[in-house]
Formats: C-alpha cells, structure tokens, sequence
C-alpha cells in the first residue's frame, strides 16, 4: 500500500507513535455512518484504552448519522463550522473554527451537521453506537472496527 511507510504501528500499546498528517491519504468514511462524502484519516488507535484518534474532512452540507459516545471525546474544529446536536439554536454546540469542544460519555448527537468546508481532530474514548431512531444498534464503532475500516480502505 502506498501509505505503509507513513503507518503507525497500531497495534503495539507500548509504543509511542507519530503521524505526518499530511503524508496520509484520505480514505472514504464507512457508507451508512454519514451523509455526503466525508473522508477521514486514522492517526491512532489505543486498544489499552480503548481509544480513537481521527480527523475528518467534511464537506458543506454533510453530516454524521445518529451516534451516542459510549465514552466522552474531545475536538479540536480546524477549519469551518460544525454543529453539535442540533447547534446553538437548538439545545446543542455550534463550533467555528478554530474550537475546542468535549462531548461527555452517552452523549447522543442526532446529526453532526457541516454548514461550510470543515475539518477536525476528535480523540474517541471509546465506542461509538450509531443507532436508528428507536436507539436499536446499526453500527458499533470500536477501536477495533474503526482499524479494521481504515485498513481496508
Ligand atoms: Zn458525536
């Protein structure tokens, strides 16, 4: 694969890693889990935590299907806007970059929307269980499955 040299050893916990962002490609995001055509770049996975580490790229006009964190994350909004559970106006989080957010353990967003280009880095401390509207699980978004997605990219 032509992104191996740049490959992080994902799977060896005792080893610290680093990542030339840039030098990765982007990869398609798993159809069924957003609208639009987001792409993604996994920089980390951290499976003595259970942990994630991600950046987006998000078109204006894409969102994320309906997702709760099973553990809290945090983001860092690079570039463009991005609305968090409905936004501002309703109940939620708007973010325009460049902004910090922290999402709490169980935190349901309904649609993470992009109004503009956008970019972000999130660390995932855990799972995320895409859902439909009855909270029956369509998709859990381990560690271990977000790996397995952007190995097969
Ligand atoms: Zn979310």
């Amino acid at each position: 694969m032509e992104n191996a040299s740049h490959e992080v050893s994902h799977q060896s916990p005792l080893d610290g890693r680093y990542v030339q962002i840039e030098k990765l490609e982007w990869a398609s995001f798993p159809e069924g889990l957003c609208e639009g055509p987001i792409k993604w770049k996994l920089l980390n996975v951290s499976p003595e935590t259970g942990a994630w580490t991600a950046i987006f790229d998000c078109p204006a006009g894409s969102s994320f299907n309906r997702h709760v964190h099973i553990g809290p994350g945090e983001y860092f909004l690079t570039k463009g806007y991005m609305e968090v559970r409905g936004g501002d106006n309703d109940g939620g989080s708007t973010a325009i970059a460049p902004g910090y957010g922290y999402e709490p353990c169980n935190a349901q967003h309904d649609k993470t929307y992009f109004k503009e280009d956008s970019e972000f880095y999130m660390t995932f401390l855990g799972p995320l269980n895409f859902i439909d509207e009855d909270g029956n699980t369509l998709a859990l978004v381990t560690w271990q499955g977000a790996q397995t997605a952007w190995e097969m990219k």
